[in-house]
């Protein structure tokens, strides 16, 4: 058993006993109506005599008796005011209570927390992030009606992420008008023949008026607040839109899609493409280059199939004609005919917010035209960054904005590429230039390529890239160029690493500048600030994608677009948050990395007990005769648990794969249910199976193995 475990299993042991030796010496029978008016005057006497321990002494019985969750503080509290009278009394029972509370309060966070948040993770991860918004009204109201129950209040309230002050705090304003009731009742201890005389119906109903008041205080401010948020503008009298989309990306496209399709009348505005960064210079492109770097890299290596070994010709111009006969297959999905066909008004030009309700559209030609919108939906993307190296600009520095008509217009693969970044992008296309023939030098300034992967992820991608030639320098960071050449910090030297092309990749910033988010002072740091609902400070202006992020994937841009367009549309009726627990991340690196939920690092560092399952793909049998049979799943577990944490895969076709994975998190499966599902043979998806094999295998029922072995032995006589 761990330390921590020993002391939280002695803790409670601690708890149990006391509470038990209450019960067993029936220690309730002196903390009642009774024994309280029967000793009011041995107590008064003791009081006159002994002061400073009478006093100290009932301070400590009363936290003692809250901490541990005791029945009896409701007839301290008559005694303090008994004895104490009502000032003193009730400024000792507030400090005692206030104390005894939060000691209360931590155990159970210190003895349930980890335990609860195990075993009902999402539902507490939901009550956190509740508690985080709106947790001190909530918590006020609960303490202000004396009829809640206070040890209820203390240990279902440690099991949340409140911090101890904001607790304490609250709790000692929260129950102070109770504490004075109830305090001043025991003034008049003669008159009270039980304690439900204090709490008469009619004072109840105050305290639940007063209750509320926190609750409503609250709805009254948010509502001052977005009236201070709108008091500069003038709302219209009617709309020309239910909703304005700026952007028709991923983001911008889903969201007018649904709009329309629950027939609102929608405008969505484009400055640049139609399909916006995926379909014209992000994914689409990158994933045909790919193809036919894969084939080249295949081609080189078809010795291992049995042919003969070629060494392919590369004709840039015609790689780059298919990138471009790609895109223009799938752009009809995105057309602006596509889009108005299903009922969406289009318009090709610059958006502008003029107002919250406002959206000045420029269009190509030069002519302005301004529509009024009940909502917004900002999905206005990201951009390559680009950092401040001197001499970056001169060089003629590439992004992946930029390189597809630069290297298409240059009509060869670059001879020596130089490629700035190592996360996901700059690491695809480092192995895909470097396998249609380019000598790749990819720098990275921290210590490992694709950082957000496991580190054994990383270096087994690095290990790959350099078997392929790729020149792979993480620890490098780059400092400037002169002319052609790149130089580069490692340690104290520095290196210059001369090339033809140069591509900047080191991450992409949210597009918040230039239509109109700075006047309305819409608040972003390095994205623009939305809450769960997608809503900016504006209530009635969201935003989705990469400007909104935390995420930038086009699949994710899509799943904040229908919360967006629910929320825009339907808000007055019912608002939907969002959900980021389950998004799956690939790398179109060869082979793929894919993972979904935690990896080892943000497991450990959200201090989330793991164990992890691992299989090999050496021995499957489909990559074994594909000869792709170089990589692993790892299936992250809480120890001894069926329930899925994070999932990493490494394998062709490990974004594929990783769809299982994806749908047993969303659906709360476990790997009982991935290994009683057929797959078929021989597919990469076995692996999934396998996996699950390996987990059933290290969590065998041995006790129960022993008897069925014992069972077999008899069979055979
Ligand atoms: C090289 C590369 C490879 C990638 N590969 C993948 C991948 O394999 N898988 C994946 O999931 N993601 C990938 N991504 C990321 C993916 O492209 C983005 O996450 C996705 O495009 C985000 O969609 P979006 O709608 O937020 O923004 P965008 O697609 O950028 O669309 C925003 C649109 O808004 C327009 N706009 C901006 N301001 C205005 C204005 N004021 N008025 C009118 N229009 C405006 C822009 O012109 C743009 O078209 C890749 C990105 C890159 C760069």
């Amino acid at each position: 058993m761990s330390q921590g475990k020993a002391g939280k299993v002695a803790l409670l042991a601690f708890f149990a006993a006391i509470i038990a030796a209450f019960f067993i010496f029936d220690l309730g029978t002196y903390l009642t109506l009774g024994n309280l008016k029967a000793r009011q005057s041995d107590l008064a006497t003791l009081l006159d005599n002994r002061p400073v321990a009478v006093i100290g002494g009932f301070f400590l019985l009363y936290v003692a008796t809250t901490a541990l969750s005791l029945p009896g503080a409701a007839i301290l509290t008559l005694a303090a005011g008994a004895i104490l009278g009502l000032w003193l009394g009730t400024l000792i029972v507030s400090f005692a209570s206030a104390i005894g509370a939060s000691l209360a309060f931590l155990s159970s966070r210190y003895v349930l927390r980890d335990w609860v948040k195990a075993r009902f993770g999402k539902r507490v991860a939901a009550i956190d992030r509740g508690v985080a918004n709106d947790g001190i009204p909530y918590l006020l109201t609960l303490r202000l009606i004396p009829a809640f129950p206070f040890f209820l209040i203390n240990l279902g309230m440690g099991l949340t992420t409140m911090r101890l002050a904001t607790f304490y705090i609250v709790s000692q304003i929260g129950m102070l008008p109770g504490t004075f009731v109830f305090v001043n009742a025991g003034t008049q201890l003669a008159a009270i023949d039980s304690t439900s005389d204090i709490l008469s119906p009619a004072l109840i109903g105050s305290f639940v008026l007063l209750g509320l008041f926190p609750l409503i205080a609250k709805s009254i401010i948010g509502l001052v607040k977005r009236r201070r948020i709108y008091r500069k503008y003038r709302r219209p009298r009617r709309f020309d839109r239910n909703l304005v989309v700026i952007g028709a990306g991923a983001g911008g496209l889903v969201t007018a899609y649904i709009a329309a399709a629950v027939r609102a009348k929608v405008t969505l505005v484009e400055s640049g493409e139609m399909g916006g960064d995926c379909l014209n210079t992000g994914c689409v492109p990158s994933k045909a280059l790919i193809r036919s770097a894969r084939l080249v890299h295949e081609m080189r290596h078809a010795a291992e199939c049995g042919l003969a070994a070629a060494q392919p010709e590369v004709d840039f111009r015609a790689v780059m004609a298919r990138v471009r006969g790609v895109i223009a297959t799938i752009a009809p999905a995105d057309s602006v005919e596509r889009y108005t066909a299903l009922g969406v008004d289009v318009r090709l030009g610059h958006a502008r917010i003029i107002d919250p309700w406002t959206v000045e559209i420029t269009d190509r030609d030069g002519g302005t035209q301004r529509l009024t919108t009940r909502s917004i939906v900002i999905a206005a993307g990201a951009e390559p960054f680009v950092p401040d190296i001197p001499g970056l600009a001169e060089a003629g520095f590439l992004t992946s904005d930029t390189m597809w008509d630069a290297l298409e217009a240059r009509g060869a693969v670059p001879r020596r590429l130089t490629i700035v970044g190592g996360g996901p992008i700059g690491t695809e296309l480092a192995q895909a230039f470097a396998r249609l023939g380019s000598a790749v030098t990819q720098i990275e300034a921290g210590p490992r390529i694709l950082p957000n992967e496991d580190e054994e992820v990383s270096g087994f991608i690095a290990d790959i890239l350099r078997t392929e030639g790729v020149d792979v320098r993480t620890g490098h960071e780059a400092v400037r160029c002169e002319g052609q050449s790149l130089i580069v910090k490692h340690g104290r030297g520095e290196t210059a690493i001369a090339f033809d092309e140069i591509i900047v990749a080191v991450g992409r910033k949210a597009r918040l500048s230039g239509y109109g988010l700075e006047d309305l002072g819409i608040e972003n740091g390095k994205t623009l600030v939305v809450d769960e609902t997608l809503k900016t400070l504006y209530p009635n202006i969201f935003a989705v994608g990469d400007v909104a992020g935390p995420y930038q994937f086009t699949h994710f841009a899509a799943h904040q677009a229908w919360y967006a367009a629910v929320n825009a549309l339907f808000g007055g009726l019912r608002t939907f948050r969002a959900d980021y627990t389950v998004i799956p991340w690939t790398t179109f690196t060869d082979p793929e990395v894919a993972h979904v939920g935690h990896t080892v690092a943000t497991a450990t560092a959200a201090d989330i007990a793991h164990e992890i399952v691992r299989y090999d793909l050496g021995h499957l049998d489909r990559a074994v005769a594909d000869g792709v049979n170089k990589g692993f799943v790892t299936v992250l577990v809480p120890p001894g648990k069926d329930k899925i944490l994070g999932v990493t895969i490494v394998a062709a076709h490990a974004g594929e794969l990783l769809a299982e994975f994806v749908l047993a998190m969303k659906h709360g499966l476990g790997l009982n249910k991935i290994l009683g599902t057929i797959h078929s043979y021989p597919t990469m998806a076995e692996a999934n199976k396998y996996a699950a094999g390996e987990w059933k295998k290290a969590n065998q029922p041995e006790r129960l193995l022993k008897w069925v072995e014992r069972y077999h032995r008899w069979r055979l006589k």
